[in-house]
């Protein structure tokens, strides 16, 4: 293939670019933030998942307490009607005035054991309330730092669109200036070697594999006429021919 030197030259620019361009988008996927918006995300789920347990229990507590609560209020309606019975004198028979006192006995023990539960109840619905306040509050904590971390991920990526953004209206500028022929081939070799399609021959070395090329190589690569496109005997990428060549 044949193609001017100054179009082998732009081919390096070109290089460097997408270089850049590779580079730029290898830090946009690989933001530290990232990473840590994943560990905030799986955190918050996990916590979520303890709201949401804490939150039932205190429901079921809540109606524990109101059910607590209703059979205490029975129990003492019926002692207060008891107690107005005795009161009335309405109750005249000693053994039927006996037998209301000990019922009110009895429902003032009966009273005190729920009474004795229900403050179980609403000890344990304190403790579970003060459970769901703390996990609200780790929650919201949470939150917070996922928007700065996330806030700042879109700051840098703002910062890197637009550096990619220059980069790409400059690589489209000098492939331009490419023969297509000759890009095409770059393209080609450049999406099979990891991103290098074209290196220097810099001081007798390919700066695409680093490896130094032998006397035999380079006599025949010196030999070449200037507009005759060489490649890499090792790594076979487009070798770009300069004063510090070595040739
Ligand atoms: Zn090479």
């Amino acid at each position: 293939m044949k193609a001017e030197p100054s179009a082998q030259q732009t081919l390096l620019d070109l290089q460097a670019k997408d270089s850049v361009i590779a580079q730029l988008n290898h830090r946009r996927v690989s933001l530290p933030e990232n990473a840590r918006i994943g560990e905030l995300d799986a955190e918050v789920a996990t916590l979520d998942g303890r709201r949401i347990e804490a939150s039932t229990r205190v429901s079921d507590l809540e109606r524990e307490q109101k059910q607590a609560d209703q059979d205490v209020e029975l129990v003492k309606t019926r002692r207060a009607r008891n107690e107005e019975r005795l009161n009335s004198g309405a109750v005249t028979n000693p053994k039927d005035l006996e037998g209301l006192q000990h019922e009110i006995v009895a429902l003032d023990r009966r009273i005190g054991t729920l009474e004795d539960a229900e403050l179980e109840v609403m000890e344990a619905l304190e403790e579970a309330q003060g459970q769901l306040d703390e996990v609200v509050k780790a929650l919201e904590e949470l939150r917070v730092q996922h928007d700065e971390v996330a806030a700042r991920r879109d700051t840098a990526l703002g910062e890197i669109d637009a550096e990619l953004s220059d980069a790409e209206a400059g690589r489209g500028a000098l492939a331009a200036r490419v023969p297509d022929d000759l890009l095409a081939l770059y393209e080609k070799l450049r999406a099979n070697q990891g991103g290098v399609g074209a290196a220097l021959l810099r001081a007798k070395r390919c700066e695409g594999c680093r490896l130094e090329l032998n006397g035999a190589d380079l006599r025949e690569l010196s030999q070449a006429p200037d507009d005759e496109v060489l490649r890499c005997p090792e790594c076979s990428r487009i070798l770009v021919r300069t004063s510090e060549s070595g040739l």
